[in-house]
């Protein structure tokens, strides 16, 4: 199983590190030319969905990753992942891959719950801790999107066929489940 990881800003090394001690092959993707090496799935990892929707753009790589994921390439977001691959931005303009049914609402915990950790259920996987950073959670799932988890009656993390999303960062703990429910749905022999 090889999988690239999103590089261009944000908490990608954490995901890479989670990935090969449970024994994944990954490399990082930071410019057009990575994306001619052969790969199994795709992590777009948590930081600044604005920052990185721009470099996407900026390094064109957003066409060509667009078109993968459209293709079937299975990808895990997480967190600004969640958003660039939201569908719908709840109360706001700027869509990004919009690959998923899903409708996302940015920082949508408030200044005060930026970031806190919960433990809640997440289907297939059970119980599983939780933290969220200045998190998006979803407020809307529809077409071929089913939610996966809740925290207080808010949509956390969701599945579309190949796609995985989650509002929180399974990568900052030392619960590897949620990347190995991903290395499954991926087809990791
Ligand atoms: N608030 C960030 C955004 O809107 C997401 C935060 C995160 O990825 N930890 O992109």
């Amino acid at each position: 199983m090889r999988v690239g990881v999103l590089a261009l800003q944000g908490a990608f090394i954490e995901h890479i590190k989670m990935l090969r001690s449970l024994g994944a092959d990954c490399f990082e993707i930071r410019k057009l030319s990575d994306l001619e090496a052969s790969f199994d799935a795709l992590i777009i990892p948590g930081g600044e969905s604005t920052v990185q929707g721009k470099l996407l753009c900026e390094l064109n790589l957003f066409s060509p990753i667009k078109k993968l994921i459209e293709n079937g390439l299975p990808v895990f977001g997480t967190c600004a992942g969640l958003i660039l691959l939201a569908s719908e931005i709840d109360g706001g303009k700027e869509k990004h891959f919009a690959t998923m049914d899903i409708s996302a609402r940015r920082n949508a915990y408030g200044r005060q719950l930026g970031s806190f950790s919960a433990t809640a259920e997440f289907d297939g996987v059970g119980e599983f801790p939780m933290t969220f950073i200045r998190a998006p959670y979803i407020t809307r799932v529809f077409g071929k999107a089913k939610p996966l988890a809740t925290v207080d009656g808010k949509i956390v993390a969701a599945r579309q066929g190949n796609q995985l999303v989650t509002a929180f960062h399974p990568e900052l703990t030392d619960d590897t489940r949620i990347h190995e429910y991903f290395l499954n749905m991926a087809g990791k022999p």
